[in-house]
């Protein structure tokens, strides 16, 4: 598959990523009309529902937690009770039952459940320490636009408007971040074996993301298609 033909399926599978909720009494939460196994499952949440806890979700857990109430702590943390309380003042209809099947069945991995805590993965623009298990892969992948990749091959990779710069652990995975900005996009091969070597922290945050400070670029390479 060409690069141009990796980018039109990715939209397309895209467009239709984010879409209803239902439960498979064998697989769990799904999004969807039936389960992969063919099992319709029960209804749990309609697409535009799903969308605006995933907005209201996304805002309150990456972006303005205080503004919100949600006494988030230095790991990005938040009380599940308290999330859905302040989430029912503005959606009725939030329960326990959905948001744990908006998080269960994002394909994405946004957020992460433990206990009775709640947290965004990655995406966040507010100032997080978050402790993920050390990254294990040598190579990350990083795409921008073409603009980007000259100031980047100039300066390396700074996080912009976030917290913690964001790579992919694979090249399509880099393809499909970078599409969303950029027609065009530049892949960097990112030499992270070499890089936390000398001392970069680089952190899982799912098996889709590696988080890091900033990036020197003589750790990077354009990957020529
Ligand atoms: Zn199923």
């Amino acid at each position: 598959m060409c690069l141009n033909e990796l980018i039109r399926f990715i939209r397309s599978v895209n467009n239709i990523a984010d879409t209803m909720i239902r439960k498979c009494p064998k697989h769990g939460y799904f999004r969807g009309e039936v389960c992969q196994c063919g099992e319709e499952g029960k209804y749990v949440l309609d697409t535009e529902r799903t969308e605006r806890m995933g907005r209201f979700i996304s805002g309150g857990l990456r972006h303005f937690p205080d503004d919100l109430g949600l006494g988030m702590n230095q790991h990005g943390w938040v009380d599940i009770d308290v999330l859905i309380d302040v989430m029912m003042t503005r959606y009725p209809w939030a329960s326990e039952n959905r948001l744990i099947g908006l998080v269960e069945s994002d394909v994405k991995e946004r957020y992460q459940i433990d206990g009775n805590k709640i947290r965004a993965r990655y995406g966040h623009s507010i100032d997080v320490d978050m402790d993920f298990p050390e990254n294990d892969l040598p190579e990350l992948f990083y795409g921008v636009s073409q603009e980007e990749a000259d100031m980047i091959m100039e300066i390396g990779i700074r996080p912009v408007r976030q917290r913690y710069v964001h790579m992919s652990t694979t090249y399509e995975k880099a393809v499909e971040a970078a599409s969303v900005h950029t027609e065009d996009p530049v892949i960097f091969k990112v030499d992270a074996f070499t890089a936390m070597n000398d001392g970069i922290v680089m952190m899982k945050a799912n098996e889709l993301i590696v988080l890091s400070e900033e990036i020197p670029p003589e750790y990077l390479e354009v990957i020529k298609v």
